[in-house]
């Protein structure tokens, strides 16, 4: 048997191959010249395997893309607090080279690192001690994360550097109130460099696959960024990401995501899938018509809309029986995930155990998932019976609790018993 994804994806572009609505940018005249007709999808499984469809080996360069992930390294760097002196978190509801800062507190600043200001000002924010340009040391993290030697487009630098007027105002201005701290000829420089780096779906999704795996890159199961920077980093995507198109976009599609200018689109759910998309034609608001179109069907497809939310199993306690008396040796067989709505449930459940001395064991050998609530609270639950007189032994055999201060009191003769009942 074949799995279907491949030709489910092919599929896709296929259907979207007759939208040919939107324009090539043209503010940076080497864009204006691309091919019109590639087009790309790629998806990478939370355990790191890529799946992808049409020119999924094309380069182009990540253009805005970039934003998301320079600003996952500077927060590494420099922590959030530090970076959030800089640039705010607010939509901005302008385009993405607008010359805006935000007023409203005592220093302006850029509204969001995901528009041009902002992601100048976190370009800035990199830190170059022995003068290394600050393009590399961002070309050197993106292939850590791609897997592969990135390269930059020079025709593509050149050619914006050649009518980058906005962007250079855009660095007076912040220089003008100190939020850029030098020269901004040199940071633009280095902003437009970043921004040319070519990549493919197929890299991009690598790269995304740190952002779906919560910081740890699957490839190499090396924790690249924290779990506060991940989540720092999908929130302005899922509010900023695409301009001011965000509105619609989260309606639509409601998957953070990061949009460039040559056309290419990433999307991550957390936990779930990381997607990329390329097709060069742009709408008013500088995103990839066709990229969003497939983007959309992804998401209604496959059920990826993240405010779907993850239901919860319902059910907690599978099973509850007493398997030996004298001593009472009671069994709660859980399953599905433990977070806080079964935990709570769970809890509920425990209340009424009387206080005794009987050996309750809970069985989660069917949990598939326990997240850090879901993990404190049932421990909570476990010291409660204890405190009640219970003994109270864990059947755990994938270790599913392997995260909490354990071995708490384990009961390894009655332990052995049960297995032997349970089977
Ligand atoms: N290099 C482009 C710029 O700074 C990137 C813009 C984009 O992709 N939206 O104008």
């Amino acid at each position: 048997m074949n799995t279907p994804v491949p030709e489910y994806l092919a599929n896709l572009l296929y259907n979207c191959k007759a939208n040919g609505g939107g324009q090539l940018a043209d503010y940076i005249p080497e864009l204006a010249s691309a091919d019109p007709n590639k087009l790309a999808v790629a998806l990478t499984t939370l355990d790191g395997l890529v799946y992808s469809a049409g020119d999924d080996e094309y380069e182009f360069s990540i253009q805005s893309i970039s934003k998301a992930f320079t600003y996952a390294y500077v927060i590494e760097e420099l922590g959030l607090d530090t970076v959030l002196k800089k640039v705010g978190v607010e939509p901005s509801g302008e385009a993405f080279n607008e010359i805006s800062l935000d007023q409203s507190e005592d220093r302006p600043k850029p509204k969001n690192p995901m528009i041009n200001s902002g992601a100048i000002t976190t370009h800035s924010l990199i830190a170059n001690a022995d003068n290394t340009c600050r393009a590399e040391i961002i070309r050197k993290f993106f292939s850590e994360l791609a897997g592969r030697e990135l390269s930059f487009d020079m025709s593509i630098f050149q050619s914006e550097m050649n009518t980058a007027y906005r962007n250079l105002s855009i660095g007076y201005s912040l220089r003008n109130v100190s939020i850029l701290e030098s020269d901004p000829t040199e940071i633009i420089e280095s902003y437009i460099k970043q921004c040319s780096i070519n990549v493919t779906v197929k890299d991009l999704v690598n790269m995304i696959s740190v952002l779906v795996n919560d910081g740890i890159l699957p490839r190499t199961g090396e924790r690249i960024l924290s779990h506060k920077t991940v989540r720092q980093v999908l929130t302005v995507m899922t509010t900023c990401g695409m301009y001011d198109a965000a509105g619609d976009w989260l309606a639509n599609v409601g998957i953070p995501a990061k949009s460039g200018v040559a056309g290419g689109i990433i999307g991550v759910l957390p936990g779930q899938v990381g997607l990329a998309v390329f097709s060069p034609k742009l709408d008013g608001h500088g995103n990839s018509v066709r990229g969003i179109d497939i983007m959309q069907q992804l998401s209604n497809d496959m059920g990826l809309h993240l405010l779907e939310g993850v239901p919860s199993s319902r059910v907690i306690v599978h099973d509850q029986s007493v398997v030996r008396t004298k001593p009472e040796v009671k069994v709660y067989k859980l399953q599905g995930v433990l977070q806080f709505t079964e935990a709570e449930r769970l809890l509920r459940i425990l209340q009424d155990e009387d206080k005794s001395d009987n050996i309750i064991v809970f069985d989660l050998s069917h949990i598939s998932l326990v997240n850090d609530v879901g993990r404190r609270m049932f421990l909570d639950g476990i010291d409660r019976l204890r405190a009640d007189g219970h003994d109270v032994a864990l059947i755990d055999p994938d270790l599913v609790l392997r995260d909490a201060k354990t071995p708490r009191k384990f009961v390894p003769k009655i332990y052995q018993d049960i297995q032997e009942v349970l089977n």
